[in-house]
């Protein structure tokens, strides 16, 4: 086993990787960024090597930095993460040159699998079953629109060097096949700087199923079973279990059997996983997979087979590449119930899902959650008070739950999602737990289109219940922190002075201003207070009870509610029952007039670089159509026009890099 290895990574992953370090007694050595050097990772590591700026191309995709970071502390093996230089071939053999061991398989396997259109050609050969497709060398669009004919409508672009979805268009007839090339092609140059792109057929009610498979220095490759990733958005993974729904043993039997070959056809070793693309529109059928790609790396969804196989995946990888045999026989590994990871982003469902930024000001995770041998794991990469800056991926945390059941799994992760509380960053937490509670979902019936048909219920936001309002207008007067542990008598002296009295609150939730009316009532304790809450059209009589930490316990009309009340300058948020609602407060709006949103604007909905302007100074819009689109985090974002009407000014040009709210389109003012 090494002694040191230093991981080329930041965020939840390099924690992770540290984590099982730690525990074998590896030291570690993180690098950083500017933007990193309070980071988590940074903090976690025996030592830490500043690489360079926050841009990724400055830091943690400069290899030769990262060796030589390697070679000065003395770490013997470097372990990639995912993402980054996890996939670059040419980083390998570096690593190697320097007499380095490279925590992953040998570069030759990364290249056969580096681009879909060569990795599918050779899985052919090597006997796997692959999507049928045109993926050939040619990018002439005449000959490509040919291609597709014959494939047979809808069909699915994908830039060859794509991955996490990007560069990727499903395409339903003739007449939008062009438009939808030239913007896969646009996404693959950005991203990957590689245009090309091969076309293949859309496989219809598909559902993701890869395989997790292991090889070893020595010529031994076994496979861990199954993920099922089918629960997606835009192609990039959501929520995933293990094993996969109504898993016949025989299907599984044939596809570990072909992801096993794929590995062996490549001399790979380490970790890795072959994704298949699964006919799920009936039972799942040893004839109905195709071999899509094969990640050459460990997976960001690598802990729900840790959960399943008992396997501590990070130390398989540090084993084999310290030349250790696998040690373990197909025959030895069978599955223990299930397990489902939910993928926590600051990102805004409200907004297309667009990455948020921010200060984590309130970070809590579900208690008695812990990295491993816990039924419910969090793995994480930052701490309450970190930021989640524009740089990086803006993932919060994984959560990862056990169960003896798909039910007991399940229900665990609803509950701790619950029990994730974030304020000061918009997440994506009440979109994950209306998804663990999607009927669908929890039949089992997943497929890849299950979000996208269900996103306008999955993303409802209904408005607060009148408790919840009475809670956060309670709180906002102060009135309930200051039961957080101070003198009851004190408090109780002060809250009687007050009784006679009554105090207005205003309370902003997003578009919507409420107003209430406060009354301390008599008959309260110094623990359990009580109040008379108006607004306009009525008003509710509240107990409220501190129950630890920032929870509360609120009775009202004999029902019982239990919230946790979070306090920032200017803010309160409320979290009950897998929902969250972040008040602000009327003084912290002052002055902050949103100019945009109207009904005559397009307006930039973050930081991007505008890619395509499709309308010009007095066109004919619809309201919906597609008038610019604006590249951000290398993704594209399509801006609609919000009414009809005529176009008055566009402000924006092809290559502007604009930031969040600047105004792009303005449509003339409406006749009345
Ligand atoms: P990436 O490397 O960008 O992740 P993949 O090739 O792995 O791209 O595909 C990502 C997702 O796109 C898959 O999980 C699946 O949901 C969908 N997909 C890919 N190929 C097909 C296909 N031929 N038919 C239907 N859906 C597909």
């Amino acid at each position: 086993m090494f002694r040191k290895i230093l991981i080329a990574n930041r965020g939840e992953i390099a924690c992770r990787v540290m984590a099982t370090a730690r525990r074998l007694g590896v030291q570690t050595v993180a690098v950083f960024s500017d933007a990193d050097a309070n980071a988590k990772h940074t903090a976690m590591a025996d030592e830490a090597v500043h690489i360079g700026a926050a841009a990724a191309a400055e830091s943690y995709l400069n290899g030769a930095r990262i060796i030589e970071a390697a070679r000065q502390t003395g770490a013997e093996a470097i372990h990639p993460g995912y993402g980054f230089l996890s996939e670059n071939p040419g980083f390998v053999e570096a690593v190697e040159d320097a007499g380095l061991v490279f925590i992953g398989p040998p570069a030759s396997a990364i290249r056969a699998m580096g681009l879909k259109d060569a990795a599918k050609a050779l899985m052919e050969t090597a006997g796997v079953p692959v999507v049928p497709g045109y993926h050939g060398e040619s990018q002439d669009p005449d000959l490509l629109a040919a291609e597709a004919e014959n494939i047979g409508y809808p069909v699915l672009i994908k830039a060859r060097a794509g991955g996490g979805g990007k560069g990727m268009r499903l395409v339903e007839g003739p007449s939008d096949f062009k438009a939808a090339l030239a913007g896969a092609q646009r996404e693959g140059q950005a991203s990957f700087g590689d245009p090309a792109c091969l076309v293949e057929k859309f496989i219809p009610k598909p559902r993701h199923i890869e395989i997790q498979v292991f090889g070893d220095k020595h010529g031994a490759a076994i496979h861990l079973f199954e993920r099922d990733c089918s629960l997606q958005r835009r192609h990039q993974k959501v929520i995933e279990e293990a094993p996969a729904p109504d898993m016949p043993d025989e299907v599984r039997a044939a596809m570990g059997q072909a992801a096993v070959e794929a590995a062996k056809a490549i001399g790979y070793h380490g970790a890795g996983t072959v994704e298949f693309i699964v006919d799920g529109s009936g039972p799942l059928r040893a004839d109905g997979f195709w071999f899509m790609e094969m990640n050459t790396r460990l997976q960001v969804e690598h802990p729900v087979t840790e959960a399943v196989t008992g396997l501590d995946l990070v130390e398989l990888q540090l084993r084999v590449a310290s030349g250790e045999p696998l040690g373990i026989a197909q025959d030895d590994l069978s599955i223990n119930g299930w397990a489902f990871e939910a993928r926590v982003y600051a990102e805004d469902a409200s907004k297309g899902f667009l990455p948020a930024t921010g200060t984590l000001d309130h970070l809590a995770f579900p208690q008695g959650a812990a990295f491993a041998q816990a039924t419910t794991r969090i793995d994480s990469g930052v701490r309450p008070g970190d930021e989640i800056s524009p740089w990086y991926d803006p993932m919060i945390a994984k959560v990862i739950t056990h169960g003896p059941t798909r039910s007991a799994a399940l229900n665990k992760l609803r509950g701790a999602l619950g029990d994730c509380h974030v304020a000061g960053c918009v997440t994506n937490l009440e979109f994950l737990g209306a998804l663990s509670r999607h009927d669908g979902f929890a039949r089992g019936e997943v497929d890849t289109g299950l979000i996208a048909r269900d996103i306008d219920a999955l993303t409802d936001r209904p408005a607060p219940s009148e408790p919840v309002v009475a809670a956060a207008a309670v709180g906002a007067l102060g009135l309930l922190q200051e039961q957080q542990g101070s003198d009851p008598w004190s408090l109780l002296l002060g809250w009687r002075h007050w009784t006679d009295a009554y105090q207005f609150v205003d309370l902003q939730l997003g578009e919507t201003r409420l107003s209430r009316r406060i009354t301390a009532l008599d008959g309260g304790s110094s623990t359990v207070r009580k109040y008379r809450v108006d607004c306009g059209d009525g008003s509710l009589e509240i107990a409220i009870a501190h129950a630890g930490d920032d929870r509360y316990r609120l009775e009202t009309d004999g029902k019982r509610l239990t919230l946790a009340l979070v306090f920032a300058p200017n803010q309160v948020s409320v979290f009950t029952d897998g929902r969250s609602f972040t008040f602000d407060l009327p003084n912290a709006l002052a002055g902050t007039e949103q100019g945009a949103g109207g009904g005559d604007t397009v307006v930039a909905p973050m930081p991007g670089l505008i890619k395509v302007v499709s309308a010009a100074t007095g066109d004919n819009v619809d309201r919906g159509d597609a008038l610019i689109v604006i590249e951000a985090m290398k993704m594209e974002h399509t801006l609609t026009a919000p009414r009809n009407g005529v176009v008055e000014e566009v402000l924006a040009s092809v290559g502007d890099q604009v930031t969040d709210g600047a105004l792009l389109l303005r449509l003339a003012p409406e006749d009345d």
